[in-house]
């Protein structure tokens, strides 16, 4: 496939790469995406995953974290073979990081060093406390939860914990963002995996890379907003797609 050949190069050609991914790059793992038919908006009603909806009240915590106990919680979940080839990506010395949308931590498991995964919207393996934002590993609220305790609040000052993934209706972690958007002006290649690029800020970011230079590529299964500003595109499943591309870079 000559989008393969394209992409590979790109790689080769560059000495800073950014890779952006959404849940697309998570499907081959076996986590549902938002939009695809049988994604997570045709089981869960987004209104549950509103700050306001969460803060409302014990009955709306309540239902958030039954969800969260019947497996919406993504520990089991494996990287698949794009998560390994961005890894290796990383050992070849030209990643500069992955910034992601998705806060299920694969990137991390396939060996990504934490420091360089910017997680736009939060992580769901942790716990955060709205009163004092002391985090807590998700596992260990889950065994509250599993022990009989419906809604978990705080052990040190007894305030609303809440899964440390961003919900509608709340700011981005700031500081990533800033970092997210520093790098990506400064990358050479900036590579799409598994977006629809169509959730703001976040989408803003490839804008950043390309207005500063940079080259971008999109490697996803349906047409996103941001094709026609790309160097190349392809259309695909990101694990068999990024397989070959990093077969081909590393022949070279
Ligand atoms: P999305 O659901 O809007 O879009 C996913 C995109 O990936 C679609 O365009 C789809 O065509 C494509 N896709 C699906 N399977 C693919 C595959 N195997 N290979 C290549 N492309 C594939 O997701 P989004 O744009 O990332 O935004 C939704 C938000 O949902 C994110 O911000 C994220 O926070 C959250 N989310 C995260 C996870 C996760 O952590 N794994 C899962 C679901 C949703």
């Amino acid at each position: 496939m000559e989008e393969i050949e394209r992409l590979s190069q790109l790689i080769i050609q560059s000495k800073k790469v950014i890779v952006f991914t959404g849940a697309g790059i998570s499907t081959e793992s076996g986590i549902p995406d938002f939009r695809s038919p049988g994604g997570i908006w045709s089981r869960y009603d987004p209104e549950d995953f509103t700050i306001q909806k969460f803060l409302s009240g014990p009955a709306a915590r309540r239902t958030i974290w039954r969800m969260s106990v019947e497996g919406g919680l993504l520990t089991e979940a494996e990287p698949n073979l794009a998560h390994h080839a961005i890894a290796e990506l990383h050992q070849s010395g030209k990643l500069d990081c992955v910034i992601t949308q998705n806060i299920d931590s694969l990137h991390q498991k396939a060996g990504v060093p934490e420091d360089k995964v910017f997680e736009l919207h939060g992580n769901m393996q942790r716990v955060v406390c709205i009163g004092c934002r002391r985090r807590f590993p998700m596992l260990e609220v889950l065994q509250r939860i599993k022990g009989g305790i419906e809604v978990p609040d705080c052990p040190d000052c007894q305030g609303i914990l809440k899964p440390d993934a961003v919900f509608f209706g709340e700011a981005l972690p700031q500081e990533t963002l800033r970092e997210a958007i520093r790098r990506a002006q400064n990358c050479d290649l900036f590579i799409v995996i598994g977006s629809t690029l169509v959730i703001y800020p976040a989408a803003y970011i490839p804008t950043y890379a390309t207005e500063a230079g940079a080259k971008l590529a999109i490697v996803n299964l349906t047409p996103t907003p941001f094709d026609h500003y790309a160097a190349v595109v392809i259309r695909g499943k990101a694990g068999e797609i990024m397989s070959k591309v990093m077969a081909e870079v590393r022949l070279s």
